[in-house]
């Protein structure tokens, strides 16, 4: 016997069915259920410095992944209720129209994720016979599992993964298996209330989706995250190599390039955590498998900053209230975005990054430090560019990664600066990372510009 009628499942980055606590627990408790996704309004606002909040790819690959949940329901007699705009009102308007027993939602760490859950919580006093259950969908480590409060929280990554290790590997970490779908109830059908998917046109009308995305390796869905996962790790075993590999620059399997799933939740850490595992016990344990889990941390620890500070890690003075420049060059903001530079290895990655939506981790470390502490730009300004462009922005990590190399956030440095010309010679020797993306280099009559600043070794 179901312990509720019928329950919504709020699906919010954690667009996927396997290894979704929200979703699993609501539908093993219920005799129907109500999936229900909503493009939040806050992605269509600009950021301080004017940018979009989402670009063409990151609004591709979102769609996709809601898109792919909604097939995945739909095949099985259910469906994905897919909405725009404030999704608390949205709610609110399917429990006033339908019985609602109870709302599932997967918790987030990062500030306006948390206020939309405050949010729910004030709107759902109103109907006090509505259980509201939160679950854990984001992280690795389940907080119940931390040997520390999050008040408690170590200041600095080394510090943090210290106390980690001991508990090292996890377990059990629950992996929940994608549960048999339930129907939404019988009484969804007598409701005026849309459940067919709105086009990708009618969710993002700004954006210009007719540029040809070149090369790119990340398409949105559960399924296709699951399919990176297997090729990353079981079919090329570029796991076994992977802490050779991941300072690389080119290609596909240099790193795991999971990131833009795990952003949008079309796969979980756990399920990644869990299949190297597996890896470790079938097939090798090296420093390689283990370093991809360790990596995994990284992102664990920034989601924590984010739940610890809120607000503050978006704020220019972040978390150690430090100052930043008030005056500074547009020219050379504009020349930073568009690869213009003049200095190759900056601007290949730029232009990396505006056509496909990707950087690796070592390009995307080298054009923060260029921007903050050379260019003399804020933080803020990278920052929130990022989060328009990267296909697999993530709050935590987009902030929390600058305000490392800023200085302004979790790090027991007073800067992080990268010596640029040192990094081109150490990580791309033979300039075939700079060819790639600036053509104009490989003929001799070049329009390449000029350094716009002169870098000393
Ligand atoms: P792999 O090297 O294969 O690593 C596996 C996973 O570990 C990644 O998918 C990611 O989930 C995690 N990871 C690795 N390094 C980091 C790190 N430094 N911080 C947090 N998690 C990490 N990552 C994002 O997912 N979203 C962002 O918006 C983002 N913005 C960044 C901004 C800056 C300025 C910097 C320096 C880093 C940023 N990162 C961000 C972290 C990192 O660059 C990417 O996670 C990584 O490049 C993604 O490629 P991958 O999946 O192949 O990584």
């Amino acid at each position: 016997m179901a312990t509720y009628h019928t329950s919504l499942v709020w699906f919010r980055n954690d667009i996927r069915l396997t290894d979704n606590e929200a979703y699993y627990k609501a539908t093993v408790s219920s005799q129907y259920v109500i999936p229900f996704f909503c493009f939040d309004e806050h992605l269509f606002e600009t950021s301080s410095f004017g940018f979009p909040r989402i670009g063409e790819h990151r609004a591709t690959f979102l769609y996709d992944s809601v898109a792919n949940v909604y097939e995945q329901l739909s095949s099985v007699g259910s469906s994905l209720i897919v909405r725009k705009g404030n999704p608390i009102e949205e709610i609110t308007s399917i429990i006033e129209q339908l019985h609602i027993d109870a709302i599932f939602y997967g918790q987030e760490p990062a500030w306006e994720e948390q206020q939309r859950e405050s949010e729910l919580k004030v709107m759902l006093q109103l109907h006090p016979n509505i259980s509201l259950i939160p679950c854990e969908n984001f992280s690795l480590i389940r907080l119940e599992q931390l040997p520390f409060s999050l008040q408690n929280l170590p200041t600095n990554f080394t510090a943090y993964f210290n106390q980690i290790k001991n508990i090292l590997p996890i377990t059990p970490i629950t992996v929940f298996p994608k549960p048999v779908a339930k129907k939404l109830p019988p009484e969804w059908y007598d409701t005026h209330l849309e459940d067919s998917l709105p086009k990708k046109k009618s969710i993002f009308p700004d954006i210009d989706f007719t540029k040809d995305s070149q090369e790119t390796y990340f398409v949105g869905g559960e399924q296709f995250g699951k399919e990176r996962v297997k090729e990353y790790l079981w079919k090329s075993n570029a796991i076994q190599v992977y802490k050779e590999t991941r300072n690389g620059l080119l290609g596909k399997n240099y790193s795991s390039k999971f990131s833009a799933w795990l952003a949008v939740g079309a796969i979980s850490a756990r399920y990644i955590y869990d299949e190297i595992l597996r890896y470790e016990e079938e097939r090798v344990a090296n420093d390689s498998t283990y370093w991809l889990g360790y990596e995994l941390f990284w992102r664990d620890y920034f989601q924590l900053v984010a739940k610890k500070y809120g607000k503050q890690i978006f704020l220019p003075q972040g978390i150690k209230n430090k100052k930043q420049p008030n005056e500074w060059s547009r020219e050379f903001a504009e020349c930073w975005i568009n690869g213009t530079t003049g200095i190759p290895f900056i601007d290949a990655a730029m232009r990396e990054l505006q056509q496909t939506g990707f950087m690796s981790n070592r390009m995307r470390q080298n054009v923060a430090s260029f921007l903050i502490h050379d260019l003399q730009i804020p933080w803020l300004y990278g920052a929130e560019y990022f989060e328009y462009q990267l296909l697999d922005y993530d709050a935590s990590s987009n902030y929390g990664n600058w305000g490392y190399i800023a200085g302004v956030g979790c790090d027991p440095r007073e800067v992080r600066k990268f010596n640029i010309l040192k990094q081109a010679q150490t990580y791309d020797p033979y300039g075939e990372f700079v060819r790639h993306w600036i053509p104009e280099l490989k003929s001799s009559s070049s329009s390449y510009p000029s350094p716009i600043v002169t870098l000393h070794q």
